[in-house]
């Protein structure tokens, strides 16, 4: 935590106890929590911390650059610690969200790209995993 501590300096980002406590959650976290998960969580450590403290630090991760939103569910964002590329594999009844680290040889064609500079792109792979799958079978 301590060279996290240092990283996240470098963001320019200023560290207050309770944003030092949603990192630390955020930190190798894998499940994508939304912002009501983050806050469910980290409340208990400072139960004064209100929702909206804990929306405006995802802002700010995410201006920074240190957090990907992911618009998954309809007015649910959901937020990503990773931020290196990758695509997800959703479940659509559970909502469970799986990193994909493999690049698709994806191109687009030059009359789609219009002239634009392609940076990345993120693909979301929708299904119904085998948790699902099998309590639907029951
Ligand atoms: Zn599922
Ligand atoms: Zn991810």
């Amino acid at each position: 935590m301590i060279q996290n501590t240092e990283k996240y300096r470098k963001f320019g980002l200023k560290l207050t106890p309770q944003r030092l406590a949603i990192l630390r959650y955020l930190d190798g976290n894998k499940s994508h929590p939304s912002a009501e998960d983050i806050y469910n969580a980290v409340s208990k450590e400072f139960t004064t911390m209100s929702f909206a403290t804990v929306y405006n630090t995802l802002e700010v991760l995410r201006e920074k650059g240190i957090l990907r939103e992911l618009k998954i569910e309809p007015g649910k964002k959901r937020y990503d610690p990773d931020t290196t590329p990758h695509h997800h594999l959703i479940c659509i009844k559970c909502k469970k969200l799986i990193d994909i680290y493999k690049r698709f040889k994806l191109t687009l064609p030059e009359d789609i790209a219009r002239e634009f500079e392609i940076l990345g792109n993120h693909i979301e792979f929708y299904g119904v995993c085998p948790e699902c799958k099998q309590r639907n079978s029951q």
